[in-house]
């Protein structure tokens, strides 16, 4: 065994019900159980938020439930109940057989990942389905797939049952899973793989944020699920500083690495650049082989028309690049500044590393609050990149907006300067008549009043049906403790018709292939953040008018059979529930999985 303790990990001591501790220590399975050393598999200890734990391990918002549904058997629920856990101390085979520290494992994982997205949005996050406690089910089914099922509430992982010495590649019943406490230590777990559960829990974060980005829609929005989650899980890894110095690999006798080992190269190469790398390794059957390697695509400004991007993870790896090209410029840069004599100190080299990895990922998850409701597209994302940083980071010392730039310029995306409204500027005075200020931190009512005050302003055409949806309330702390408050409200727009209808109302030429009667939706609305004061700063929309931009995505449905029976863009036509389930199921290309 090798194990690492991560920083902020509190002292010893009982776990109580109501502990006043913000953290407790919890023994994870640092990447997987293939990244390693000769010790064995990297572990960490790490701070999880403290909650009431019940028996599963379940607190408010997450309840670990093992049914296994291809052996149909309910494994009992773990109780954790000793801090240091009893895990710490314990052989790699007896955690890997042990179904409660895989309960522990998983849980941990998806706490931690909720709380990267509560500390830097600065508000508790609802779930996108009805109900406090999202399940997880650590081994759901033998399969090679894990995925978010907001119909059951549920995050659900596979595994893969070892494979026989001899004969032919054996079913699932040879896991054994069903008739005993322990597990098979040989079988691949995707509930130990931390990549896997920190992706699979942020579909579900996002869903609860952008709940419309699960409609159909534009291509470039199941590839933002997709990339998020990657992205989130990639970089969640850096916030273990020990894991990130075990991965960066050993120092000499005064604590250094050569500059060789830490060149834009061999930074790529390493394990903290790939995705769920046992995973992949067993679905490629090929030892190192990850699951998803981002880094290693070429750039190239012709992607939009490229078919290789139109499968959403694949189109999401567009934006892994974007942020892991940033995030190795970024940490590059900072080991220069502190290498001296062909050598920088390991500890400070992961430290500059967990550092850039942080800002960047903080970066990512506020910019969530600053994208439109609906029709996401990627320059969206970079627009709310660089806006929402730019209010909290006034002074971008180290270069993350250039930097972050740059590498979407690579792809050919970028976004103009007023890609968001910003209403604070000189010539623009919305109108407050009547409005309390207190209201509009909250109330939808006195929002949609601010919008019908201000139609023109905001280029809002109320010919359409508008729905303020959700007003929620941040506090973002940057990097360096600046607070900033803000509200941020969404509104959409429907329009509901048949081709010749839509085409009256709006211009809109829907694609031929379409039949005359059928029942076309098309979508429209914004996000309107209003400042600590009550006044609204910025607009970031999408009109509901553009006849471009609905061409595409009425286009972009047809051609991949995303209608439902005699409509189209009102539904999917999956099964509610299976969304993911089919965007995460296996295929002969194990990129397209997960
Ligand atoms: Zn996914």
């Amino acid at each position: 065994m090798s194990s690492v303790s991560s920083s902020g990990a509190p002292e010893p001591g009982p776990v109580r019900a109501s502990s006043p501790r913000r953290t407790v220590a919890m023994t994870i399975v640092a990447q997987d159980p293939s990244v390693g050393d000769a010790h064995g598999m990297l572990r960490a200890t790490v701070p999880v938020p403290a909650d009431r734990l019940e028996p599963g391990p379940r607190s408010h918002r997450f309840q670990v439930i093992d049914y296994d549904a291809t052996a149909r058997v309910l494994l009992p629920p773990a109780t954790l109940t000793a801090e240091p856990d009893a895990f710490a101390d314990r052989s790699d085979t007896a955690l890997l057989s042990d179904p409660a520290f895989h309960a522990q494992n998983t849980y941990a994982i998806a706490a931690r990942t909720l709380a990267v997205f509560e500390s830097a949005i600065g508000r508790r996050l609802n779930w996108g389905f009805l109900g406090h406690e999202l399940y997880l089910a650590p081994h759901a089914m033998a399969e090679a797939n894990a995925y978010y099922d907001d119909d059951v509430r549920a995050v659900l992982f596979g595994y893969m049952p070892a494979r026989p010495r001899r004969g032919p590649r054996a079913g699932p019943q040879s896991l054994r899973i069903a008739r005993s406490a322990r597990l098979d230590p040989d079988a691949v777990y995707t509930c130990l793989s931390h990549d896997v559960i920190a992706h699979e829990t942020t579909h579900a974060v996002l869903d609860g944020l952008r709940p419309r980005f699960l409609m159909p829609g534009l291509p470039d929005q199941p590839a933002f699920h997709e990339g998020l989650a990657d992205i989130v899980a990639l970089l969640s890894v850096f916030s273990m500083s020990e894991v990130v110095r075990g991965l960066l690999g050993q120092a000499d006798l005064e604590g250094r690495i050569a500059d060789r080992t830490v060149t834009d190269q061999e930074l790529k190469k390493n394990a903290l650049f790939t995705l769920a790398e046992q995973v992949g390794s067993a679905l490629k059957d090929e030892r190192g082989s990850a699951l998803r390697d981002s880094i290693t695509l070429r750039p190239s400004t012709r992607w939009a028309s490229d078919p290789r991007y139109g499968e959403p993870h694949a189109r999401g790896e567009i934006l892994v690049w974007i942020i892991l090209e940033s995030l190795a410029g970024i940490w590059r840069q900072r080991l220069a500044d502190i290498s001296f004599g062909g050598s920088v100190s390991l500890a400070r080299a992961a430290e500059e590393g967990a550092t850039a990895a942080q800002h960047l990922l903080g970066m990512c998850v506020r910019a969530i609050d600053y994208l439109p409701p609906v029709e996401f597209e990627f320059p969206d994302f970079l627009a709310a990149l660089l806006v929402s940083d730019a209010d909290i980071v006034p002074d971008d010392n180290h270069g993350y907006r250039d930097t972050v730039r740059g590498a979407f310029a690579r792809w050919g995306i970028q976004a103009a300067d007023n890609h968001i409204a910003d209403l604070s500027q000189a010539g623009l005075t919305p109108v407050y008549r009547n409005l309390s200020y207190t209201a509009l931190r909250s109330d939808t009512d006195e929002v949609f009043r601010f919008i019908w005050e201000n139609l023109e302003l905001l280029e809002i055409d109320p010919r359409f049906y508008i729905h303020v949806e959700h007003v929620r309330p941040s506090v973002r702390v940057g990097p360096d403790g600046m607070v900033v408050g803000e509200t941020v409200a969404e509104y959409v727009q429907f329009l509901e018709g048949t081709p010749a209808g839509l085409s009256r109302a709006i211009g809109l030429r829907v694609p031929k292939a379409v039949a005359s009667g059928t029942r076309v939706r098309v979508l429209g609305g914004g996000t309107i953040i209003f400042d600590q004061f009550g006044r609204a700063r910025y607009h970031h929309r999408k009109d509901i008018r553009d006849t471009g931009r609905q061409q595409r995505r009425l286009s972009y449905l047809i051609r991949n059979g995303l209608a439902g029976g005699d409509s189209l863009g009102v539904s999917d036509g999956m099964p509610a529930g299976q969304r993911f389930a089919i965007l995460h199921q296996p295929d002969a290309d194990p990129r397209e999985t997960w």
